[in-house]
């Protein structure tokens, strides 16, 4: 694979080393920069672990539906059902919420689904040279995903089809029978259908975040684990303010390192370096959670349950049941019973799951925006910074072209897609 080397390379630090932090280092290093990795915790070890592993090409459409409004009220009264609210976050985040309201107007949402189709339209392409170079090829196999109903009347199943066929989404109805023909496992009370099949996964999203950043260091990037405490920007330099910690836990001394450029991934922690900085960043931490059932795999791609609101995928592992909205502060506890519903749930859509033995549970924070886009953007008042957070439901899907869009914003050049909905100022 050719390096495609930049004219003037600079040496640029990554905040950040979840799916989208690796995917911009290795953008940047691969065009020459000499890039830094920096994150607080390790390679893929937050929200880009435990992820469903889908590569989500279909979800074009904001995750504020106004047809979801009727159905909230019964969702919140249940603890463990598909999204839950505490009232002291929906107290604290009450502006989120209210800007999160406000895109479901008609003119938002088409707005929405605009830009997030013109990031999800080529997104497995945009990994697949990435893959190559990490050798991890395997790592995304595109077998489509199958949506499946239950008690969905068959007019509206019909509806949501032509919704997606309407946006360029390939999009086939099939029967329970047709069904079983990919996936045999499908249980009796599921009706119908919905196949995606340019959609893809992978079985291991935390080892492709490994990959992406080893096969970055390989092309001579430098990694630190240390926590970044402040950031200092000023014309030509960008000082970033770092704690590391040694073997056994305790933190050194804070120290500076200067680089020419800074890229901002640091997913659903964002805030506070956002804020020091003079930026105004909505973001929600927005929990979800997975049971694993190890060495067990029923089905061979991602199916999602449209009226339970969650996704099983097959990974390496085994087989991973992940989803559930949970509003709550990043470090409150997490309520692992949430996890628990979704081997209940899955109980429901397929046949001869295997015994729930104590499986490891996995809790990760989205970083959600009100508007449901990410911020892809120059800082506005800081020539020499760049940021890329708040992926929400997307980050695994959309990593490589954020990556791409980004080393085209730090090179000041044309970029694959206009970026103009991602722009930090949209909040400021
Ligand atoms: C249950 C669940 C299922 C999901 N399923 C899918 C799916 O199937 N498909 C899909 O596309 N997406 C999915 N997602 C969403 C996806 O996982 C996220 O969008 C994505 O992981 C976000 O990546 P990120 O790099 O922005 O954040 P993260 O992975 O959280 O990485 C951010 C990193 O920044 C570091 N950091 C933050 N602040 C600092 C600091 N001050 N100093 C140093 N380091 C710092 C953190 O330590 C962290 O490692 C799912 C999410 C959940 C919770």
């Amino acid at each position: 694979m050719v390096v495609n080397t930049t004219s003037t390379p600079q040496n640029i630090a990554v905040v950040g080393a979840g799916i989208i932090g690796v995917n911009c280092a290795l953008a940047l290093q691969l065009k020459g920069h000499q890039v830094t990795l920096i994150d607080k915790t390790g390679i893929g070890v937050a929200c880009s672990k435990g992820n469903a592993g889908h590569f989500a090409t279909e979800q074009v459409f904001p995750l504020a539906q106004a047809s979801m409004l009727p159905k909230l009220p019964r969702m919140l009264v249940d603890p463990l059902g598909p999204i839950a609210i505490s009232p002291k976050t929906m107290f604290k985040s009450l502006p989120w919420f209210i800007q999160f309201l406000n895109n479901m107007r008609p003119k938002s949402a088409k707005h929405v689904t605009k830009a997030l189709k013109a990031l999800n339209v080529n997104a497995i392409d945009y990994y697949r040279p990435l893959l190559e170079i990490a050798g991890v090829e395997h790592l995304l196999t595109v077998q489509g995903s199958l949506l499946t109903f239950e008690s969905t009347p068959l007019a509206d199943i019909k509806s949501t089809q032509q919704t997606f066929a309407g946006h360029g989404v390939k999009v086939d109805l099939m029967t329970l029978a047709q069904a079983r023909e990919l996936e045999p496992a499908l249980k009796d009370n599921i009706t119908n259908v919905i196949f995606f099949p340019e959609v893809g996964h992978t079985i291991d999203p935390q080892k492709l975040c490994i990959a992406l950043a080893q096969a970055t260091i390989n092309h001579g990037a430098k990694y630190i684990q240390a926590d970044v405490l402040d950031v200092q920007l000023d014309d030509g330099c960008a000082g970033v303010v770092v704690s590391r910690n040694d073997a056994i836990g305790n933190k050194s001394r804070a120290e500076r390192i200067s680089f020419d450029k800074l890229v901002l991934a640091t997913g659903a922690a964002s805030k506070s370096l956002f804020k020091k900085l003079g930026y105004k960043l909505p973001i929600q931490a927005e929990r979800g959670y997975h049971c694993a059932l190890t060495h067990h795999s029923l089905v061979k791609r991602p199916i999602t349950s449209a009226e339970r609101k969650f996704i099983m995928t097959p990974m390496a592992s085994g087989l991973r049941l992940a989803g559930t909205v949970e509003y709550a502060d990043i470090d409150a506890p997490a309520n692992y019973k949430r996890a628990d519903s979704l081997y209940i749930n899955a109980q429901a859509i397929v046949e001869n799951l295997p015994e729930k033995q104590s499986s490891p549970h996995w809790m990760g924070c989205r970083p959600s925006l009100p508007d449901s886009l990410p911020v892809i953007s120059r800082a506005t008042h800081h020539s020499n910074l760049f940021l890329a957070v708040g992926h929400h439901h997307l980050g695994l899907t959309q990593g490589a072209i954020t990556g791409k869009l980004i080393s085209q914003l730090v090179d000041n050049e044309p970029t694959d897609i206009d970026v103009s909905p991602f722009d930090i100022k949209r909040f400021n």
